[in-house]
């Protein structure tokens, strides 16, 4: 760097001859980067190389005019604070004749805006006498290593203070010498006072939970193998009161230029809040709130797992129960949603304690309940349990703060699952047609869902579908069966019984597809088109055989569904209106079962009543209704179950039920039909016994319309006639 032109004329000005005879010596003085200056014994400057104006950013005119003691000097000292000029490390080489050696100094310099730092030493020169003579001073500029000295302690300070101030603790594993360093919030996140865990790496693995353990280990092989840029676990430490701590470890590997890891560092968080309001979230979203059973989405999640489980191992399988309690609607309607729920709770805690703890008992919804049994060696194993199940339930549970005994009882469908199912909606699909199955055989029943039952299940869909279009494609149409005067071989009506024939599955009993249709919602359209059909068809008939079909009356099929139809009477009263048919010619069949499930029974028996038809109590006997309620419906009709007219025999056998039957209904005043006649024994009998009215195969089946209206002609049932006209059958 070139010297400003007036620091040159400075050494001119100066005695330096005397200092310096030697030219070639004062070029290498002058050449030198260190700072040189010389003062004599009373504190006056005497010579200065280049370096030493440049350093002390002085002209050879400031520094003539400067004074050893100047306050112009702008000294400050190693710790930055300004330095009065006495404090200057020459005045000391000067008083005390010592040298006075290495004093880092700062000196800020105005024109340059910036502060340089230099190391001071400063040595004096005496004479024979020991007088001091003159000082040499050096200054060497150490500005850049004070710069990087400051930024090294800055980043130290910074990261001091991040470790110590973070909530995180931080961690740094040197691996060459396999000492672990753990920050003091490292130590308090597991109630450790800081630094009392030593720097072996066990201090933190030994705390790992025994579960999370192999994981951890693997997810460092794996980072430390370079699988994984980062490493990044959660898993739970042992806090020093002994309870689990969950933290979220992130780290980094150090490698050296060869790729070698040697060091390791990262930090710590303690996220115990986080992962227990997961846990919450995740309890809320897979568990039912009201019995704390797993719920359906957490089902069909373990399902979908032991289904994985058995692709594995194709000979292993697993088992699934499907429960659905058969009167709960009942207790719901007549003791309130409460009541229901607190019997639902008793109800999963008590097959909760049946079950094996390995086994998942869920509730998918409403009142069904579903077991996951995770292995199965025999599918009798799993009757066995649904057999105790059964039997768990069997008890009275006392509910309504034990104001209510209720007994309640379950049904059950079994599948045994395994590679044959790819879904685990599958699994529950069939299990549900298996409990299907066992609720058509009546309640409280088990069943193992087979093969046959899937074709059964694959119709049943075939028709749902089917019977949506079956009566726009007039697929659908009525058959008549004579009911009869037993003791004088009248006709007095006919039971309108419905009649599918599908085009490629052929005739479907009604049995079957009535039952799908009420599951459907369809038999509202249904009945509608029945009553509607089976009226208009009587009105046809009283028109063209105004005497023989004058006292004549259709009886017509409700089901419980339609019963239970707020605006059933309505359209009743509007079908009749339409077909212009006298209501007293129509009449309402309800089943027993019908009546006796239904609290509101009697006032929607009084509506229709109101209407001016007759009703019919259907397959009495059956039902198991109260007699004692029998009194307090406004019937017009009983009709015997044909279970107990199909009991009777010669030897006498069922013959006191209908007699009982008989008599209650006189006491009652009710007209009685027998139902299933299908023995000239079975008419005898029914004769003997003083029955007024009956239907069956033996007087006549169900009649197409073209053969029930010859019978209308007739006005009598040829079984019962002398001459025993021969009665198409349909
Ligand atoms: P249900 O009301 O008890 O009808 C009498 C059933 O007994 C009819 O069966 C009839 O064919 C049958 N049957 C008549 N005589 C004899 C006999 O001597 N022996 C035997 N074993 N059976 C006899 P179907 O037509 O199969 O109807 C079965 C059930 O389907 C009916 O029982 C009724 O509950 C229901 N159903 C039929 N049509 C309708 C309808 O239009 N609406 C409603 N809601 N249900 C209907
Ligand atoms: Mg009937
Ligand atoms: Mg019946």
């Amino acid at each position: 760097m070139a010297l400003p032109q007036d620091r040159f004329s400075a050494f001119t000005s100066l005695p330096r001859g005397s200092l310096f005879p030697e030219p070639s010596f004062q070029r290498l003085m002058q050449s030198l980067p260190v700072g040189i200056q010389v003062w004599d014994a009373q504190g006056e400057h005497l010579w200065s190389n280049a370096a030493a104006l440049r350093l002390l950013d002085l002209t050879p005119k400031m520094l003539r005019e400067r004074r050893l003691q100047d306050r112009l000097w702008n000294w400050v000292n190693e710790a930055g604070q300004p330095m009065a000029p006495h404090r200057f490390p020459v005045f000391e080489a000067l008083t005390t004749g010592r040298p006075v050696p290495r004093t880092v100094l700062g000196l800020y310099r105005p024109r340059e805006w910036h502060r340089v730092w230099l190391m001071v030493d400063v040595d004096p020169h005496l004479d024979e006498q020991g007088e001091v003579t003159h000082v040499v001073c050096t200054y060497t500029d150490i500005t850049p290593q004070r710069l990087a000295e400051a930024q090294l302690r800055h980043s130290e300070e910074r990261y001091a203070l991040a470790v110590n101030g973070a909530r995180d603790g931080i961690w740094d594993w040197d691996l060459l010498t396999d000492r672990l360093y753990l920050s003091d919030q490292w130590h308090l996140l597991l109630g450790y006072s800081p630094g009392s865990l030593g720097e072996e790496p066990s201090a933190w693995f030994d705390h790992i939970h025994p579960q999370d353990g192999p994981r951890v280990r693997q997810q460092l092989l794996d980072h430390l193998a370079g699988h994984q840029p980062t490493f990044e676990s959660e898993h739970r430490l042992r806090h020093c009161q002994g309870n689990y701590r969950w933290v979220l470890v992130r780290g980094l590997a150090v490698r050296d230029t060869d790729g070698q890891v040697y060091r390791m560092a990262g930090s710590q968080t303690d996220i115990t809040e986080r992962k227990h309001a997961e846990a919450e979230l995740w309890l809320a979203a897979t568990h039912d709130a009201l019995t704390g059973l797993a719920n359906r989405y957490l089902f069909l999640d373990r399902l979908g797992r032991a289904l994985e489980s058995a692709r594995q191992d194709p000979t292993g399988q697993f088992g699934v129960l499907l429960l659905d309690l058969d009167r709960f609607k009942v207790i719901n309607d007549s003791l309130g949603h409460l009541v229901g729920d607190e019997l639902l709770m008793r109800l999963a805690q008590r097959l909760r304690a049946q079950l094996d703890p390995d086994y998942l008992l869920a509730r998918l919804g409403g009142d069904e309940f579903a077991v996951l049994v995770p292995t199965v060696a025999r599918p009798a194993g799993l009757c066995q349990v649904a057999e105790q199940l059964q039997q768990v339930l069997s008890a009275a549970f006392c509910v309504g703060s034990d104001s209510y005994e209720v007994y309640t009882t379950a049904s059950i469908g079994i599948v045994v699952g395994g590679t044959a199912y790819d879904r685990p909606q599958d699994v529950l699909r069939d299990a549900d047609v298996a409990l299907h199955q066992a609720k058509g055989q009546g309640k409280a029943r088990y069943a193992l869902f087979d093969g046959e039952m899937r074709a059964k299940a694959v119709r049943q869909l075939k028709l749902e579908n089917a019977l949506r279009q079956a009566i726009e494609r007039q697929e659908l149409c009525l058959h008549y069966q004579p009911v009869v005067n037993l003791q004088t071989g009248q006709l007095q009506g006919f039971e309108a019984l419905a009649r599918w024939q599908h085009p490629e599955l052929g005739w479907v009993s009604p049995s079957e597809f009535i039952t799908l249709a009420e599951e459907t919602g369809q038999i509202i359209p249904l009945g509608q088109w029945v009553l509607r059909t089976a009226c208009q068809q009587l009105k046809q008939w009283q028109q063209q055989w105004p005497t023989q079909a004058q006292s004549l009356s259709v009886s017509v099929n409700l089901s419980a569904y339609q019963f239970a139809q707020t605006a059933l009477v309505t359209w009743i009263d509007r079908v009749l209106e339409e077909v212009d048919l006298p209501p007293a010619h129509l009449q309402l069949e309800i089943t027993e079962s019908t009546l006796g499930s239904y609290t509101e029974a009697e006032t929607t028996l009084a509506a229709l009543k109101s209407l001016g038809l007759k009703l019919c109590i259907d397959d009495f006997g059956t039902g198991h209704s109260s007699l004692s309620r029998l009194h307090s419906f406004p019937i017009d009709h009983l009709k015997i179950d044909r279970a107990f007219v199909g009991r009777m025999d010669r030897e006498g056998n069922g013959r006191d039920i209908i007699d009982t039957i008989l008599s209650l209904a006189q006491r009652l005043k009710l007209a009685v039909i027998a139902e299933g006649i299908e023995t000239p024994t079975q008419l005898d009998l029914l004769q003997g016994l003083g029955c007024q009215a009956g239907q069956g195969f033996f007087l006549a089946p169900p009649l197409a319309p073209p053969q029930a209206t010859t019978l209308v002609a007739a006005g009598r049932c040829p079984a019962l006639s002398t001459e025993k006209d021969a009665i198409p059958t349909p």
